[in-house]
């Protein structure tokens, strides 16, 4: 596929001042599709420089004129959407139908939310005797993931652009063909030299430097907590703003009265999404006791449905995990499940595929809260179903592990679903199916993360305050 060898720095690709590489392998086949090099703090310093050149510049520009340059951006996204989506499908592994409407879908959605945002947002107000300027953090540091590549990384810059920062983007070493394809569409859309860079290259080395950089104001960070633990210790050290976006492991509350059949279903495609490397995904069914068993048998009659294989087909529903590391890290979960004494009802750890990181669609029943497949994230396609006694008891499972990302609650009526959402620990709570808003704040509750993501609250993780008292 094609890919740059260099990284965009102030405008221009410009070569690596290191020799590592890195490689980029199609999940689906095990097959080497590119390489790009591996940055180094060289690279990175280079990159922090052009974005602090720019921003003076940048952050004076009027918000009509970068909104007209973020909508531009959203233009050239939109028009390269088939590009864009045959790339996440061949770096990830998510199947193409999916990467079009949703990798690809979302994030021209947030960057036109950005684009309206950036024109209508009140970068100043005036509270008693004091006028408050909304004024750009400075230079970010954007460190991303690979699961959504393309929406990880315009989840930042779009909201950064709109604020006046200027951004450094360190993006995830299996995806990284993807944050190229972004770069190129930050250059056709005439956003001015600097105010963009991308570096590719390794967490411990790239990552790291970004981290660490004097000259980076918000490190903005999306991956496990494990890592972004350690990003909070190195902005804390330097005082420097952070925003942390970590991992989860989402309760789907079904409560008696509840549609079962559409509450069951709609969850299990929820956890197959994106072969189960979602963040927010809805990992953790909860039934009351009376209806467990018909929803186990819906559960595993759904995900019957779910076909393995290569993910241009148009039958596949469920591509490979994103490499062979991810796949044995899920396979070992599954083997956990079962020593630890869960009911397989559906899939298991065979690999359902001679060729490609393949993990078999899989529900495990009778999972207890302790268990480690009901604590832990496992990233993969597999979902637990837990059994409740009654509302506290759904609440407490609920609420009973480190993260709070996201959730669903089902029940009879919105009401039901609202005051029992009012309770939950979390950052977001889908009710009776609500969908994705590209407005809504997007972030964690306990170890799931610090800040917010998307829409106004988003746009505000890049700001900061100053009052003028007359
Ligand atoms: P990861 O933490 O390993 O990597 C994320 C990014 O951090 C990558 O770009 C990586 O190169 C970089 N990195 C790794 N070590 C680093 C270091 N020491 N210093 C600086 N940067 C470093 O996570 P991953 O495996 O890429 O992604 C999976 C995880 O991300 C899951 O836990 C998932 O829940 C989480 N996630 C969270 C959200 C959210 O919005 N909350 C979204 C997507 C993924």
């Amino acid at each position: 596929m094609k890919a740059h060898d260099g990284m965009y720095i102030g405008g221009a690709w410009r070569p690596s001042s290191g020799r590592d590489r890195i490689e980029v392998v199609n999940p689906a086949d095990e097959q080497v599709i590119g390489g790009v090099p591996a940055g180094t703090a060289d690279d990175v310093d280079a990159a922090v420089r052009a974005a602090r050149a720019a921003l003076p510049g940048w952050a004076s520009t009027a918000p009509a004129e970068r909104a007209a340059l973020i909508g531009a951006l959203r233009d050239v996204l939109t028009a390269r959407k088939t590009e864009f989506a045959e790339t996440i499908t061949a770096e990830l592994g998510t199947t193409l139908g999916f990467a079009e409407a949703v990798h690809v879908g979302a994030p021209i959605g947030v960057a036109a939310s950005y684009a309206e945002l950036a024109a209508s947002y009140a970068f100043e107000e005036r509270l008693g005797n004091s006028t408050v300027l909304m004024e750009p953090v400075g230079v970010v540091g954007a460190i991303t993931p690979w699961n959504y590549p393309l929406h990880q990384i315009v989840a930042k810059v779009a909201p950064a652009l709109a604020a006046g920062c200027t951004l450094v983007l360190k993006p995830a070493e299996d995806t990284p063909l993807t944050a190229q394809l972004f770069a190129e569409a930050v250059h056709e859309a005439d956003i001015p030299a600097g105010v963009f860079n991308l570096v590719t290259g390794t967490g411990p080395v790239a990552g790291q430097a970004l981290a660490g950089h004097e000259g980076v104001d918000l490190v903005s960070f999306t991956g496990s907590t494990a890592v972004g633990r350690k990003i909070g210790a190195t902005a804390g050290a330097a005082i420097k703003r952070v925003a942390l976006e970590l991992g989860g492991k989402s309760a789907n509350v079904i409560l008696p009265g509840a549609d079962l059949a559409k509450a069951v279903s709609t969850g299990v495609a929820d956890v197959m999404r994106n072969t189960g490397q979602s963040c927010n995904a809805l990992t953790r069914m909860l039934v009351h006791r009376d209806q467990y068993e018909e929803a186990v048998s819906l559960a595993a009659a759904a995900v019957a449905k779910y076909a393995t294989g290569d993910p241009t087909q148009p039958g596949t529903r469920v591509g490979p995990v994103v490499n062979a590391k991810q796949r044995d890290r899920v396979r070992a979960y599954i083997v956990k499940g079962v020593e630890e004494g869960a009911r397989l009802v559906a899939g298991g750890p065979e690999a359902p595929h001679e060729h490609g990181y393949f993990v078999a669609p899989t529900v495990f029943a009778d999972v207890t809260p302790e268990m480690t497949i009901a604590q832990e994230e496992i990233f993969g396609p597999v979902l637990s179903i837990l059994r409740y006694e009654d509302e506290e008891d759904a609440l407490r499972i609920a609420n009973g592990t480190v993260y709070g990302l996201s959730g669903a609650v089902w029940a009879a009526d919105e009401e039901t679903a609202v005051a029992f959402a009012r309770r939950m620990d979390t950052g977001q709570v889908d009710i009776n199916g609500g969908r994705f808003n590209v407005l809504a704040p997007f972030g964690g509750y306990k170890q799931s993360g610090v800040g917010r993501e998307l829409g106004p609250h988003g746009l505000a993780e890049y700001l900061q305050t100053k009052s003028l008292q007359f």
